[in-house]
């Protein structure tokens, strides 16, 4: 398994590692900052170096064993397998994922419906939710633009599947139901705004989300609208 330092601390943008395999265009380490494809957002991308070459990483994702799966340029050469490699994440399109991800849960915790899908990019993103309702635009912009200005906190724990059963009232509160039978579960809390299980990379206060502004609303169908959401910079 790969050691995820992104899921202690997102802002990580480099790292030494470990090669622990090599094949085909596809490179595992003992750890790493990359985020890989999942919960709607892209696998992060970069670059890596080692004593004697470099390469850019096109894409990261999961392998069938839960490794982390860098993915090389085509034609790239190889990093030696037990060598050390220098790790460097593509950190502006990175940061704007983060954006993006924590501006989304906000978006949840202002439309009290049930989401159906989501789908995060650096230019623009979505959700969808089950709701019947027309969207106010202006509406939701102002109160998405007065949580980023309100600068709440925002915090990740762990939670064990027996601290969850033994505290109803946090599931209660929660706008998505946790997974159970893994063990333990990863709650992202937005102070006074959001409680939920998530297992993305976040910002650390809302004001970071900056300009926010909700752009084209869809319907898809009669119960689904599809939120679009972009960043002003
Ligand atoms: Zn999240």
């Amino acid at each position: 398994m790969t050691d995820e330092l992104f899921r202690k601390d997102s802002y990580l943008k480099e790292c030494e590692a470990a090669v622990v395999a090599a094949e085909g265009q596809a490179v595992t380490v003992d750890r790493t900052v990359f985020y890989p494809l999942g919960g709607g957002q892209p696998g992060d991308t970069g670059s890596m170096r080692w004593s004697d070459g470099n390469a850019r990483i096109v894409d990261t994702r999961y392998g069938d064993s839960g490794e982390i799966l860098h993915f090389l340029e085509e034609g790239s050469a190889l990093p030696p397998v037990g060598g050390t490699i220098h790790l460097v994440l593509d950190w502006d399109r990175r940061y704007r994922h983060m954006r993006m991800h924590t501006a989304m849960h906000l978006l949840g915790a202002v439309l009290r419906y049930g989401v159906t899908g989501g789908n995060i990019s650096a230019e623009k993103s979505r959700l969808d939710f089950d709701m019947e309702d027309t969207v106010d635009k202006e509406a939701v912009t102002a109160a998405l633009q007065a949580l980023v200005a309100a600068d709440h906190p925002i915090s990740c724990r762990w939670i064990s599947d027996a601290e969850l059963d033994a505290n109803p009232e946090l599931v209660r509160t929660m706008s998505v139901q946790p997974p159970r039978g893994k063990g333990d579960v990863r709650l992202l809390e937005i102070e006074g705004v959001d409680l939920q299980p998530c297992g993305g990379t976040h910002l650390k206060s809302t004001a970071e989300v900056g300009k926010v502004r909700i752009g084209k609303v869809e319907k898809k169908g009669r119960r689904n609208r599809r939120v679009n959401i972009h960043l002003d910079d």
